[in-house]
């Protein structure tokens, strides 16, 4: 019944949307939303007009009495508007940023993303290449003349994420783009372990370093996936020391969950079967994992952790203990040590690079 009966506050909400031509629906989640309409808010200069537009709307008193769930509608589709992307996506950077607007335009001819759906989709990968050029991290690579291989691995991350709609793999994109991980792009390849190595974590400084000569836009998008979230699930958990079974769980955990990033249903039997080789059983010297194949011969709760892990993996069908199982098992094992505080093993880590 009720276009004519509808109170004057409705009406105008309305209308300030429709002058703003606001269309469609968007998943954009809340945070993002509010965040977008802030920008705008803040941007008058950008786009005068229509920021006057979004302004006199949200901050008018008929739109603040509506109820959240309407304001959020709104905010959402207010951030959904080609405008506002502009606006919220710091105007002034896109249009003098030529590195950026290259980067925008080659992913948007790129198959892979025009076969995003639905839209939204497409539209967190520009937006995550946006916010990424909005950090620091992305200021001080541009300045070394890396910005544009800084920005095409961003959007490679990203529309890996938004293909596989991965929340391992969304969350390191978040991390990445807003800020909250630093990112860095070297060539020294001494700071490698192995040439082929596409990057590491540097815990002290908090950022994921991609190796220079092997990490861009051409790389596997798998490949990138698991390795992003591997470094940034290191520095998510916080460092450890090597040769300790802290460090086993570390690596296990980073392991696990880059291949959930992966896709697919995570790691196989036969890789964590390698991963034990690798971490602890292997004899061998040379690796980085020395001082945790010196505690797999020297500490027997250690090795029985160990083991069993390599049992479980080898019975048919196979069992798999994922990161927080074998967290459990390895504070189980440790020596009771009075005076020894607890820590690392006794807190639940952080498996899906949440922030
Ligand atoms: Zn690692």
């Amino acid at each position: 019944m009720d276009r004519l009966r509808r109170p004057a506050a409705d009406r105008s909400i309305d209308c300030a949307l429709r002058r703003a031509e606001i269309r469609g629906d968007s998943n954009i989640r809340s945070p993002e939303a509010r965040q977008a309409l802030e920008r705008a808010i803040s941007r008058r200069d950008g786009n005068a007009e229509w920021a006057r537009q979004v302004r006199e709307l949200s901050t008018s008193q008929d739109f603040r009495a509506r109820d959240e769930a309407l304001q959020e509608r709104a905010a959402d589709r207010i951030s959904a508007h080609p405008d506002v992307r502009e606006v919220g996506g710091a105007q002034r950077e896109l249009a003098n940023n030529q590195g950026l607007s290259d980067e925008l335009r080659q992913m948007r001819a790129d198959p892979a993303f025009q076969g995003l759906r639905p839209p939204d989709r497409q539209r967190a990968v520009i937006n995550d290449m946006i916010r990424f050029a909005e950090t620091p991290s992305f200021r001080e690579m541009e300045r070394q003349g890396r910005g544009r291989q800084a920005l095409g691995i961003i959007g490679n991350l990203s529309l890996h994420a938004s293909s596989t709609g991965n929340a391992v793999e969304r969350n390191t994109v978040d991390s990445l783009a807003s800020g909250r991980t630093n990112m860095d792009i070297v060539d020294n390849q001494t700071l490698f372990h192995s040439p082929d190595d596409l990057a590491l974590a540097h815990p002290d400084s908090n950022t994921l370093v991609f190796n220079g000569r092997r990490a861009n836009s051409q790389s596997p998008r798998d490949d990138l996936a698991e390795i992003a979230a591997h470094e940034v699930n290191h520095l998510r958990n916080g460092p450890t020391t090597a040769g300790t079974a802290e460090r086993f769980l570390d690596e296990y955990r980073a392991y696990w969950t880059g291949r959930q990033a992966r896709g697919g249903s995570g790691p196989s039997a036969a890789a964590i079967r390698g991963q034990m080789e690798n971490l602890a059983t292997d004899q061998g010297r040379g690796s980085p994992y020395d001082g945790t194949r010196d505690r797999y011969r020297s500490d027997p709760g250690f090795r029985n952790v160990v083991d069993r892990l390599v049992s479980d993996a080898n019975r048919n069908p196979p069992v798999l203990h994922d990161p927080e199982e074998v967290r459990q098992l390895l504070a189980a094992a440790r020596p009771r040590n009075p005076g020894t505080a607890g820590g690392y093993l006794d807190r639940p880590g952080n498996v899906d690079n949440h922030n």
